[in-house]
């Protein structure tokens, strides 16, 4: 059986024995194990990475953004083998694979920028004689741990900017979906950088409670389910660690009355179904504004969730693949069950799906839920699966509140031709990321990515200038080169600049 290791420079620390199958969806059989680690694996990453970064953080950026131009050149090249392993672990059609390296990628365009990024603030004459400037410096060594829906695109988010920066990265991707993880690290290090500035540390609970007590990381990046973001967020807190720990979602798309449905149908059946509904910005929940709007729209969806093409990863045409495990087939299953019972109506029913030929697969057919109300728990909480809940709202207004209401607050998107309708509701939502006729509203590389309440703990974004922050800290620095003639006034008042 293939076996995923660590990625440590000067090689593994004894293995601990344990590890995890990684499956391959579409077939249903298990295709490779990886290794976990614990603290002892993590503590031989530390020592490498403590060794490089010093050297890396006096590197100019200039140098530091040309690693970064290569490791582009190199993913950019391997992108067809990246995607298609990708696929092949998580399930999702090699098209989206490459969506996936794709938005990664675009992270790492901007990290190549990184001198004009780190050129600080210089404020000449801010006093008599004196000037003040401030700089950005990197933290050390930072560490990310990521989920298994973007296997390319959260860690590339993380250590695109914390490298570019001047630190060096350990980076603990989701135990389900290691391989590409380990082949970016591979390819970063033949783009030029130094052994141990990137390193990859695979496991569970246990390594991640060893990152989280690593007296020697200062800062944690996390991407998950958010009852796992707030435990990271407050274990590392407590730990006197910079933290930002990103969750789980259920972003709503609001359907105004104007809204040009057919498109609205279109955009709904990528952002419900892509991926198998497997995405933070999917949107599994629809609004329609006013039981007309409802009944037109349900209308148009219900042939247009038929026609839908469920596919092993690597069927060209299939529009979505396998979910990711065993597990995650039945809890999905399992959410369709309750929201029955809950009072539900069932309009397209995906459970018990079997792809012929596949029956192993781990597969689950797409569904429409129709009058969920908001006591709902299948509402309440998140499905990560091809699940699609209509929910009616009366008015404009109990659309803004609706999402603005949800424990989550990832994104939402309105759906209009009224432009004042969008500008009311993008200003009023409590949600972080807000689309006005796009449904999965992530922001380009150089804007940052980042949800409200449970979907995000912490202040700071990723990437962008939110990511650039969060990696460094910021050093204020106020000078004088006194020539002797000025009036040295009294030393013992708190200095003013006069
Ligand atoms: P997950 O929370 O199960 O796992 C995320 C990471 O946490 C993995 O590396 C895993 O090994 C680790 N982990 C798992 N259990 C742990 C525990 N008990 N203690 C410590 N660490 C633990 O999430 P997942 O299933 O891999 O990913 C899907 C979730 O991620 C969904 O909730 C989705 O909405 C969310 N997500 C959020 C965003 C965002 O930006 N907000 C982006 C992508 C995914």
């Amino acid at each position: 059986m293939r076996q995923i290791d660590h990625l440590i420079a000067g090689g593994t620390p004894a293995s601990t024995g344990r590890t995890h199958k990684i499956w391959n969806p579409s077939t249903g059989e298990v295709q490779a194990e990886v290794v976990l680690g614990n603290s002892d694996t993590l503590d031989a990453a530390v020592a490498k990475a403590k060794e490089v970064q010093p050297a890396w953080a006096a590197t100019n950026p200039q140098k530091r953004a040309r690693v970064m131009f290569e490791f582009k050149r190199l993913v950019e090249k391997n992108k067809q083998e990246l995607a298609e392993l990708l696929s092949s672990e998580h399930g999702k059609v090699v098209d989206d694979a490459h969506g996936d390296v794709q938005r990664g990628l675009e992270v790492i365009e901007f990290a190549c920028g990184i001198p004009q990024a780190l050129k600080g603030e210089y404020s000449q004459g801010a006093g008599p004689g004196i000037d003040v400037y401030s700089m950005r410096q990197p933290l050390g060594i930072g560490a990310g741990i990521t989920p298994f829906n973007f296997p390319a695109m959260i860690p590339m988010w993380m250590f695109g900017m914390a490298i570019a920066a001047g630190n060096a990265f350990i980076l603990k991707p989701s135990e389900r979906d290691p391989s590409v993880p380990i082949r970016l690290a591979e390819l970063f290090l033949e783009a030029g950088a130094p052994e141990g500035l990137l390193q990859v540390v695979h496991g569970d609970k246990e390594m991640v409670d060893a990152i989280l007590d690593h007296p020697d990381i200062p800062a944690i990046s996390f991407v998950g389910s958010s009852d796992i973001a707030q435990y990271i967020y407050e274990r590392g807190a407590a730990n006197a660690k910079r933290v930002q720990a990103f969750g789980g979602a259920k972003n709503h798309g609001i359907v105004m009355p104007d809204a040009d449905l057919d498109q609205v149908v279109n955009d709904l059946a990528g952002a419900a179904f892509g991926s198998a509904g497997e995405r933070c910005m999917a949107l599994p929940v629809v609004v329609p504004v006013g039981e007309d709007t409802a009944d037109r729209l349900r209308e148009k969806l219900i042939p247009a969730i038929n026609a839908l093409r469920i596919g092993v990863s690597n069927d060209p045409d299939a529009h979505y693949g396998p979910v990711v495990t065993p597990e995650h087939k039945a809890r999905v299953e399992g959410w369709i069950d309750t929201a029955e019972k809950e009072g539900a109506e069932v309009v397209i029913d995906g459970r018990g799906f079997s792809l012929q030929g596949h029956e192993k697969g781990f597969f689950v057919g797409p569904t429409l839920l129709d009058r969920v109300t908001t006591d709902m728990e299948s509402y309440k909480e998140e499905i990560f699966g091809p699940v699609l809940q209509i929910v009616r709202a009366k008015d404009f207004e109990d659309a803004v509140r609706l999402p603005s209401e949800h424990q989550y607050g990832n994104g939402v998107a309105i759906f209009t031709r009224n432009g004042h309708a969008a500008r009311e509701f993008a200003n009023r939502v409590n949600v972080g990321m807000v689309g006005i006729n796009v449904p999965i509203p992530v922001p380009v590389s150089y804007h940052s990515f980042g949800g409200w309440k449970r979907s995000g703990f912490g202040d700071t974004d990723q990437y962008g200038m939110e990511g650039l922050k969060f990696w460094t800290k910021a050093k204020k620095i106020t000078q004088r080169w006194p020539d002797g003639s000025a009036d040295l006034g009294n030393a013992f008042i708190i200095p003013t600049m006069g």
